[in-house]
């Protein structure tokens, strides 16, 4: 399946390239986002969302909650706080309502893994490229599960987590922990997110950015944070992974 994006894969890449001064990519790694990338638990996340918002007396649509995907669960309290009431959330509230929120979603079954995420790691490791996870998650149950749906894809060294970070998504932060962890340019990296503030953070960050529109967001979001080219599955990306390697390859 072709991407969605009006740009080819090829004008995307000298699009790249040209704005940020590099001659030619030489890629050596691939960041990961995990939530809505690795592991379809957005809808669970977002459900969460709406359901203890609501039980606190605000409103957050399901669909809002994949717009805030990727910020501090206290930034989003906050945010949704400000707009229905007219004042933040205090401290206690804050750690109440983000407790809550991580009970409605440890109801659910554990999260599966996206489909096509294993057909791209695969590609992606046999091509000899370095796999990164960069996540606002501090959910212990996903970190856990990635060795166990993606057996020897990824190692602790190189991670980024909520608990590495010191601002997180949107602030290019993570990314650029990442870009040191693995010891690369950003010419010698790709990012892969599905989500706008994600995007947002890998493009600050100076990074080629896959985006991926595995939620229910229009794709033009994710376009409009920057992203250089789309794809409307994991699955879409892993079909079309060895034209886009030699796209690189062709710079
Ligand atoms: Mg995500």
């Amino acid at each position: 399946m072709p991407p969605l994006h009006k740009k080819t894969m090829q004008q995307s890449i000298t699009e790249y390239l040209h704005t940020h001064g590099y001659d030619r990519f030489n890629l050596k790694a691939v960041f990961f986002d995990m939530d809505g990338v690795l592991f379809n638990s957005m809808p669970y996340h977002a459900e969460a969302w709406h359901q203890v918002m609501k039980k606190f007396g605000m409103n957050l649509s399901r669909e809002e909650a994949y717009m805030h995907e990727g910020r501090t669960g206290a930034g989003t309290i906050n945010i949704v706080s400000l707009r229905d009431r007219g004042y933040e959330a205090t401290r206690t509230e804050i750690e109440e309502i983000y407790a809550e929120k991580s009970r409605l979603f440890n109801l659910n079954p554990p999260a599966e893994p996206m489909p096509g995420a294993w057909d791209l790691l695969c590609k992606v490791k046999a091509d000899g490229l370095q796999r990164v996870i960069v996540t606002g998650s501090g959910q212990l149950s996903l970190l856990d599960r990635l060795n166990t749906h993606f057996p020897e894809m990824f190692t602790r060294e190189l991670m980024v987590t909520a608990y590495d970070v010191k601002y997180g998504k949107p602030n290019p932060e993570p990314y650029l922990m990442a870009l040191q962890k693995a010891g690369v340019s950003p010419h010698e990296a790709i990012v892969v997110e599905n989500a706008p503030l994600g995007v947002q953070a890998a493009v600050a960050a100076g990074l080629y950015t896959v985006a991926v529109n595995t939620g229910p967001l229009p794709p033009s979001v994710l376009l409009n944070e920057g992203a250089n080219i789309l794809f409307p599955s994991m699955q879409a990306f892993a079909d079309e992974w060895h034209n886009f390697l030699s796209c690189v390859a062709q710079n």
